[in-house]
């Protein structure tokens, strides 16, 4: 690594000043913590002893070419694909061993990569299942605020998923893990086989989101788009962080610029 701003993390933990993001909110509340998280799929080991932090207010991103291990980052926090060691922290709580299912009613919530919607429901049907964690509340404001966000939501409201564009349909993913109210929402290539338009669009509410207190952990294809929303990045490569810094100084970064932003 020749450029200084670079950070090897594998010998740096992120609480050093070198690494400290000037542009993030409120650094030092940390919502997620990784310690050394080892995650197989039988005996091939994906994550090999990964180590962050995402703190509160912040758009983290995580970038990396394909099976770089950055989908299974996100199922080992969301409790979809357990990790074999290390420790997983929701807001100082070691949530490692508890079920995906009970994590969302503590805050956190996936939308997952390939949307993952129920086609057979309605667009609202979709959102309600979206509010399970909390049966009883009235969600009547949930559903206002994702239609806000996403109109096009709100005119296909009775229309069943399966017959939505992908746009569409990734916008739901998106809208249902919001009903959730989830002060941490975990986002798998959210623009994967959108148009550059619907791109566009789902970086800028990204940015609406955060801007409206969701801790934003994502992870991209695009990382020269990533990059411009988030205040920080993690470089994955073969399962392990090859790069932290502020997403400023990775977007600058010549070695990154190479590898990820289609640059020669
Ligand atoms: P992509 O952008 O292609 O989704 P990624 O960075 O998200 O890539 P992962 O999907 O997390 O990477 O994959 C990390 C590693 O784990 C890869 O070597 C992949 O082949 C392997 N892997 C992922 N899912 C499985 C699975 N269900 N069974 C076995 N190996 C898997």
């Amino acid at each position: 690594m020749t450029d200084e701003r670079m950070t090897d993390t594998t010998a740096t933990p992120m609480t050093s000043a070198a690494t400290a993001p000037a542009a993030s909110p409120n650094p030092r509340t940390m919502v997620l913590e990784l310690e050394d998280v080892h995650t197989f799929y039988g005996n091939i080991e994906a994550i090999k002893g990964i180590s962050l932090e995402v703190a509160a207010g912040e758009i983290v991103t995580l970038i990396g070419s394909n099976g770089a291990g950055k989908t299974t980052t996100l199922r080992t926090i969301s409790g979809t694909h357990r990790p074999r060691t290390g420790v997983v922290r929701l807001n100082g709580q070691e949530i490692q061993s508890l079920p995906a299912h009970e994590l969302v009613s503590h805050g956190l919530a996936h939308a997952p990569e390939g949307r993952r919607v129920f086609s057979r429901m309605t667009v609202f049907e979709n959102l309600q299942m979206g509010a399970f964690s909390r049966p009883k509340e009235p969600m009547d404001a949930d559903v206002t605020r994702v239609f806000d966000l996403f109109p096009r939501l709100r005119e296909r409201r009775s229309q069943k998923a399966g017959t939505l564009s992908g746009g569409e349909q990734q916008m739901l993913a998106i809208g249902r893990a919001l009903m959730a109210r989830p002060t941490v929402l975990l986002l798998d290539e959210p623009s994967m086989g959108l148009s550059p338009i619907l791109t566009e669009q789902i970086f800028t509410i990204i940015t609406d989101i955060n801007a409206q207190g969701t801790t934003v952990l994502l992870v991209e294809q695009n990382a020269l788009m990533a990059l411009n929303v988030a205040h920080r990045g993690y470089v994955l490569q073969t399962g392990k962080i090859l790069l932290a810094d502020t997403a400023a100084n990775l977007a600058a970064n010549e070695q990154v610029r190479q590898a990820y932003l289609g640059e020669i």
